[in-house]
């Protein structure tokens, strides 16, 4: 008889989890993954995928805007908001049997409800069932912080946007980040009015300051209305259909939504980690060494609920290689430099290795080189909009540490780049490299 009911009981059927699981399970072992809510997690089905539909709704409307340029007729173009959020629905429904079939076929036992930590060997479902397993893996990602206001449960957040009943006529985001930028540059596209509201007058604070300081002109240019050094002070109904945000600064905007954007934290509230040992940090994230083990031997934990750098990708590999470690014949350890990294804006941003800020505080001078053009496209739409790229080198070894694009395709084209980049390629070699003409990339090997 095996010591424990499973050899390893996976919290959390999101992006990492589901790769563990799956991996542990063609690994020979017999797994079992909880689920409080729909499988897939935040990717699949509050986030990344739902909102680059949206993205390309707002893309499609803003290109259809110029094609009469091109001789394509648009008239008419509308936007029907009910039949986007069909799609989106149904779009998150396919995915989600898709993984709900793959876990299946992986022999992966599949448990519905949230379960918490009881024991080190030990995992309850809020049914009261527990189950022992010889290792649990944390994976149960981040939830969207609420701000302490008054009114505060009057707003959304990113989960619940894919959902609206209507298009916000007006909407007010608080945050400077990914999502805040995000959804008022899609909001903005698909006929919003779209005030940001960010608390200092850094947005996307990872991002190189000059790219940056581009999109939100690019944004405020299309009717994005910034506001800097300011939070939301209290949210009022007004009206069936109508708030009152007043902010820090004393003003006050009026609006149909208010989506809350100022951050993420791990969902590690109730899971029981203190009846492990599990030690958490002050935002309340896993800490785990470099095999994704917490304090506790036989927990580990991946993904955003160890809040390290919050995307799919990450997740997705830290739950290969914990699964190869731990049943398998071993992982190599995870590159956690260059990641890539894009903001689907309109124009999107996309960016890898070190910003021109990192890297002058990491090596002193170093050498930039940007590119700053009117896209062939934007110029055939007649759009006066332009790119920017900018490569960050580094100036006694030649070495690309940097790479930074704001423009049309930009994380298309960067996710090419960054093997270049990750690969220690120098600018010689960008320079040796023939352009292809006519493309918006190839200012990529032009840059003088
Ligand atoms: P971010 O960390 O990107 O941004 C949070 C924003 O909220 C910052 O501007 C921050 O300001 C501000 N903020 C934080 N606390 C407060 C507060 N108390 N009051 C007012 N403002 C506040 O978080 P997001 O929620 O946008 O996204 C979470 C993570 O999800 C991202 O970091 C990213 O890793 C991932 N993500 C990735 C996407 C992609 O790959 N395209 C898309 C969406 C999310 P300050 O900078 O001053 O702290």
């Amino acid at each position: 008889m095996p010591a424990h009911d499973f050899d390893l009981f996976v919290i959390g059927a999101g992006s990492g989890g589901v790769r563990a699981a799956r991996v542990a399970a063609a690994h020979g072992a017999r797994v079992a993954i909880a689920e409080e809510h729909r499988v897939g997690g935040t990717c699949v089905i509050r986030g990344c995928v739902p909102k680059k539909m949206m993205a390309y709704a707002a893309h499609l409307a803003s290109d259809l805007f110029h094609s009469p340029t091109l001789g394509v007729d648009a008239e008419g173009l509308n936007l029907d908001w009910s039949a986007l959020r069909s799609s989106l629905a149904r779009e998150v429904s396919r995915l989600e049997a898709i993984y709900r079939a793959n876990l299946e076929r992986s022999e992966v036992k599949f448990l519905p409800g949230r379960a918490s930590i009881v024991s080190p060997h030990e995992v309850k479902l809020a049914s009261g069932e527990v189950y022992s397993a010889s290792k649990i893996l944390i994976a149960v990602g981040a939830w969207p912080i609420i701000p302490q206001i008054p009114g505060a449960e009057l707003g959304i957040t990113s989960n619940e946007i894919f959902s609206l009943a209507r298009l916000p006529e007006t909407l007010v985001v608080l945050g400077g980040g990914y999502i805040a930028l995000e959804f008022a540059s899609i909001f903005r596209a698909l006929g919003s009015n779209v005030t940001l509201v960010n608390r200092s007058d850094t947005f996307l604070r990872s991002h190189d300051a000059e790219v940056v300081r581009r999109l939100l002109t690019s944004l405020s240019d299309k009717g994005v209305k910034i506001v800097a050094g300011a939070t939301f002070e209290k949210i009022t109904r007004i009206g069936a259909d109508s708030l009152d945000v007043q902010l820090s600064n004393g003003d006050h905007i009026s609006c149909s939504t208010v989506l809350h954007a100022a951050g993420r934290l791990p969902k590690t509230g109730d899971l029981g980690l203190a009846k492990a040992g599990i030690a958490v940090d002050t935002k309340g994230a896993i800490c785990v060494d470099e095999v994704n083990r917490t304090s506790c031997e036989t927990i580990f934990a991946i993904g955003d609920v160890t809040n390290r750098i919050q995307l799919t990708p990450v997740a997705i590999r830290e739950g290969q290689a914990f699964a190869d470690r731990c049943f398998g014949n071993g992982a190599s350890a995870i590159n956690y430099e260059n990641v890539p990294s894009a903001v689907f804006t309109n124009p999107p941003l996309a960016a890898v290795g070190l910003t021109e800020e990192q890297a002058a505080a990491k090596f002193g001078p170093v050498t930039i080189y940007t590119s700053d053009f009117r896209p062939m496209k934007n110029v055939l739409l007649d759009v006066p909009e332009r790119a920017f790229y900018k490569l960050v080198v580094h100036p006694g070894t030649d070495q690309v540490i940097g790479l930074h694009m704001l423009g049309p395709e930009s994380p298309e084209i960067l996710q090419a780049a960054a093997i270049a980049v990750n690969g220690g390629m120098k600018k010689a070699d960008f320079d040796a490299t023939m352009a292809l003409h006519p493309s918006m990339a190839e200012e990529l090997v032009l840059m003088k």
